[in-house]
């Protein structure tokens, strides 16, 4: 039984570092003309109205992709990522947010390749009327985690793949580190990007020991906490993993994090890390 529904978070300050990223590394992919594939394992609905009931129900978009908008950020990133969100909102009574598989496909080109995997069937169905009239994306209403093994290696041999699963069962932790893993095997030079939460701070660690030592190539950790560590139930921070980064991309995040944590302020300042392989 899925229950977890995106539409409640979009925007919020964990969807902010994942989708910086990911515009990142699709902008460093399209600094050659050569053809990407860009796999989404858990893609979501796409598009998300911040005005809807789900996101006013939560109003984490407040603490997150509102503060970017109202905001005259410095960073190139801030500043595209912003212009990105603003190029789809028109009309002041709408706020709309691009989902991970909208931000690719505003930035492929006529050359690359999408894949998308979405199982909840109400998700599922948005994502194609959002995607319904982009020619080469593939959307499928299937497990996200087996498309590393039945998809990779991609014949253009450059690649993205982002994996972005809700953790809403335990075994995501391990279906993760597992599905990397084949992946890797098929596709040793892709760059794979997956985001985490923090909830538990120790059993955040233990998971990304275990990463860190499933045989992966270099690894790249970036985690910003807009709250301090908590034993509560509430997510305080969040990272992404990523596995073959570009080499600029640790420089690049040492000027932008200080200015997104700056941004995302929750009342004390927050925490962020930008750590290689070896110091994780
Ligand atoms: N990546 C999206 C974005 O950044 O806009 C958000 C994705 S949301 C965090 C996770 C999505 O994964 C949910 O829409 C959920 O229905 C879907 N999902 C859960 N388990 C899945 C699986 N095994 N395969 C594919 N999708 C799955």
């Amino acid at each position: 039984m899925l229950s977890y529904r995106h539409s409640f978070h979009a925007g919020n300050f964990a969807d902010l570092l994942k989708h910086l990223t990911l515009h990142y590394l699709l902008d460093y992919l399209n600094r050659k003309d050569k053809p990407w594939f860009y796999l989404d394992t858990h893609a979501g609905a796409g598009l998300y109205s911040l005005k809807s009931a789900s996101a006013e129900k939560t109003g984490e978009y407040q603490d997150g992709i509102q503060r970017l908008l109202g905001a005259e950020p410095k960073h190139p990133l801030l500043q595209a990522f912003r212009q990105q969100v603003l190029s789809l909102n028109t009309k002041p009574s709408e706020l709309y947010y691009p989902g991970s598989p909208l931000l690719a496909s505003l930035m492929m080109r006529p050359q690359d390749r999408m894949q998308l995997h979405e199982l909840h069937p109400q998700d599922h169905r948005l994502l194609s009327s959002h995607l319904q009239n982009k020619a080469r994306v593939r959307i499928q209403q299937s497990d996200g985690f087996a498309a590393l093994k039945a998809s990779l290696p991609p014949p253009e041999r450059r690649g993205l793949i982002l994996m972005d699963p809700p953790y809403e069962l335990k075994e995501d932790y391990q279906r993760v580190i597992q599905a990397v893993q084949e992946g890797v095997k098929r596709f040793a030079t892709g760059t794979y990007a997956i985001w985490y939460p923090v909830l538990q701070r120790q059993q955040t660690e233990s998971w990304i020991r275990q990463f860190s030592n499933a045989g992966l190539p270099s690894l790249l950790r970036l985690e910003h906490c807009p709250l301090p560590d908590s034993s509560g139930f509430g997510m305080t921070g969040s990272g992404m993993l990523i596995i073959n980064p570009p080499w600029s991309l640790a420089q690049d995040f040492k000027t932008l994090m200080p200015e997104l944590n700056q941004l995302l302020q929750q009342g004390k300042p927050g925490t962020f890390c930008i750590e290689q392989s070896g110091n994780i």
